[in-house]
């Protein structure tokens, strides 16, 4: 979706929201461990049929999350 065209439908009426945008809340509400550091990431969103998808901007933080989560 970084090309700015929907896979689902093709439609190239693609938004792009800072991942600022997201409340917490949108993480089921549960609070993150205090430990883990905040990943920035960039949602896009498709305007035709509201499919989204959402991008770990650093790739240092996928790094990070490799370390933790990885097998
Ligand atoms: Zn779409």
């Amino acid at each position: 979706m970084k090309n700015l065209q929907c896979p689902k439908c093709r439609s190239r009426d693609v938004v792009r929201l800072p991942g600022e945008l997201q409340p917490p809340a949108m993480f089921s509400g549960a609070k993150p461990p205090s430990s883990f550091k905040t990943v920035r990431t960039t949602r896009y969103c498709c305007a035709t049929c509201g499919y989204t998808e959402e991008w770990v901007d650093d790739p240092n933080d996928l790094q990070d999350l490799l370390k933790k989560y990885g097998f």
